[in-house]
Parts: structure tokens; C-alpha cells; sequence
């Protein structure tokens, strides 16, 4: 089997443990390096879990429906419409979805997209036929872009459900970023796609797919297209999922029945989250325009939450300062649970 470049090393704690009459305590945890994402993760043994569901409800006090810029009732007088050589009506709509400039951006090409009247919407209620139109209208957005300046290479879909995940609003909303140039993560991807055809002549995504299917630790599943599976290396404390779409690259590419199986998995994903008392995410698909086979479509989902009972962040120095996630999380046993679903 080919080399993933996914490095894992055991190392032990000592302490004496105050709680049991001062013996001495091991603890090990692993540190892991993937050569792909250049992610560096301490995964602990011990499991954080939530005892009881956080509270949506203060969010939604602080956040009505009254004053939310994507209800119906502000959003003609309250959201930015971009200018009329991008489109003339000044928004982008299909169906109840809708595709705005950021009022805060960015980037150059910086656009937020809704999908929905409703206010909020929990993350078993996010369907696949609810964040359809969502998706769908990126690519409607990306289209027009290209059409526009075809020098633009790089694109993705962002989301911040729920503020832990840096979410400004309560209502559900996706942020989309157009380039040149990719971004510091998705050059990593890029150019370890290009390093790996060179050293091994052969297509990363495709040999990291087989690999993860062949070891089967980590798989989550195959949907029709799309391949699941938890990350190696996660960026997220609490695991994360990782998807990849077979054999595509261009995000014109994606037809409707595509975009409905991606949103299908998704949605099993958040369901997990939901079950497991998690009320926040961030997710990022990332795409090329033009077909590029350096850069599979593909995506990551990782839930974000704040420790009680301070309401501690799930982000910290080890992170911002050290690059490396601690990670309470295993791999291997978060892709078991998600399984169930697939
Ligand atoms: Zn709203």
C-alpha cells in the first residue's frame, strides 16, 4: 500500500494523582502528523462529553427574528446587493435561497448565500432538501464569477452554524470565497497533490481514498459519489469528518442529483452532532473552477462547542500559537459512531 504520510507517535504522562491518594498515574496519548493537511494533532484518551445539550435558547433571545437582516421582513432593506454588471436584480434567488454580497468582506469576491425563511434551524432540521437551493445557488454564483473574470481558479462554501463556531448570526447562512489564489489550507492540499503525482505518478485523492477504504478504520462510507471518512488529524476537538467526490474536480461539475447526495450526507453528519448534544459546526468544501485533478472536490465538518460550565472556549494557545490541536477525541472510534448513520 502507498505512503499516506500519516506519522503517529505514543508518548506517556507521569503524575500523581491527587484523587487517588497520590499514586503514580500514566497517561498516553498519541501525536500525529499528516503529511497532507500538514496538520499536527495530540489525540488524548479521554472523551469530553456534554452532560446535558447546550441552550440554544439565549442565542435566539439575543438574536430575534425582529431584527435578523435574512428574516423576510428586513432582508430586502437590510442586505447589500451587488452591483449590476455581476446582476442586474442585485441578488442572486433560487427557490426560497438567496446570494448576497458580505456586508462585511473579506476578500474581493466575497458573497453570503440563505436558504431559508426560517429563522433558525436546528441541526436536525438542517435536510438535504432544505440546504439544496444553498449550495446550488454558490454554484449559480460561481458561474456568473467565471463567466465574469476567468482568471479566478479557487472556490469554496463556508459555514459557521451557531455562534461556538464563530456564526455572527443565528440564522442559517454560507459564505462563499472566490480567488486567484487559493487560501493558506487549500494551497497545502494543492501542493501536496502536486508533490505526491510527482514522487508516486499517481492521483493523491484517489490513492488516500483506497487507502482510508483498505484500512477501514477510518471509512466512514460511500454514499454514490462521495466518500466519507473521519480526518487522521483533525482540526476540530472534537474529530473530524472528511468527504471527498470521487473523480471530480470543477465545481461546474456538480449536478443537482450531486449537489442532493452531498447535502444527504451532511445532513446524516449533523444528525450525529445532534444526537451527541452538539449545537454548532464549521464546515468548508473546497473546489477548483476550471478541471484541475490536483484538487478533488472535498470538504471538512468539524462540530465547535464551549466547555462547561465556564463556557470555556474549544480554541487555545496550543492552537493559535503552537499549530497543533489537542484533540479528546479518537479518530477511529468518532468514524465507528458516525457509521451507524451511513
Ligand atoms: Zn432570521
Amino acid at each position: 500500500m502507498k505512503d499516506m504520510g500519516f506519522t503517529k507517535d505514543v508518548t506517556v504522562g507521569r503524575y500523581l494523582d491527587p484523587f487517588e491518594g497520590f499514586k503514580e498515574k500514566e497517561s498516553s496519548f498519541e501525536i500525529r502528523k499528516d503529511a497532507i493537511t500538514g496538520v499536527t494533532c495530540r489525540i488524548l484518551p479521554y472523551r469530553f462529553r456534554f452532560a446535558e445539550k447546550p441552550d440554544v435558547k439565549s442565542y435566539l433571545e439575543k438574536s430575534p427574528e425582529a431584527i435578523c437582516p435574512f428574516c423576510p421582513a428586513l432582508f430586502e432593506q437590510m442586505t447589500p446587493k451587488f452591483t449590476p454588471d455581476i446582476i442586474p436584480e442585485g441578488r442572486f434567488q433560487r427557490g426560497k435561497a438567496f446570494l448576497f454580497p458580505n456586508a462585511f468582506p473579506y476578500d474581493r469576491n466575497n458573497a453570503v448565500a440563505i436558504f431559508s425563511d426560517d429563522h433558525f434551524l436546528g441541526l436536525d432540521e438542517l435536510t438535504p432538501k432544505v440546504m439544496l437551493d444553498g449550495f446550488m445557488i454558490c454554484q449559480d454564483y460561481f458561474s456568473r464569477m467565471y463567466r465574469l473574470d476567468p482568471s479566478l481558479r479557487f472556490c469554496s462554501i463556508n459555514w459557521n452554524y451557531m455562534p461556538p463556531a464563530g456564526g455572527g448570526l443565528v440564522h442559517p447562512h454560507l459564505q462563499t470565497i472566490v480567488g486567484e489564489n487559493p487560501t493558506r489550507f487549500v494551497k497545502t492540499l494543492y501542493e501536496s497533490a502536486l508533490r505526491y503525482k510527482e514522487q508516486e505518478g499517481s492521483n493523491l485523492w484517489r490513492d488516500l481514498v483506497t487507502f482510508e477504504k483498505t484500512e477501514g478504520e477510518r471509512f466512514i462510507g460511500t454514499t454514490v459519489d462521495i466518500e466519507w471518512m473521519t480526518s487522521f488529524a483533525p482540526k476540530g476537538m472534537a474529530g473530524e469528518v472528511t468527504f471527498i467526490m470521487n473523480e471530480k474536480s470543477s465545481i461546474f461539475s456538480l449536478s443537482k442529483d450531486d449537489f442532493l447526495e452531498l447535502t444527504a450526507g451532511l445532513s446524516r453528519i449533523f444528525h450525529y452532532f445532534h444526537a451527541n448534544d452538539f449545537i454548532s459546526f464549521n464546515m468548508a468544501l473546497y473546489a477548483t473552477f476550471a478541471e484541475d485533478d490536483s484538487l478533488w472536490i472535498q470538504g471538512r465538518i468539524i462540530p465547535r462547542f464551549q466547555l462547561p460550565p465556564l463556557g470555556t472556549s474549544d480554541l487555545n494557545y496550543f492552537e493559535k500559537f503552537h499549530e497543533e490541536i489537542i484533540c479528546p477525541t479518537i479518530p477511529e472510534d468518532l468514524c465507528k459512531e458516525i457509521q451507524k448513520l451511513f
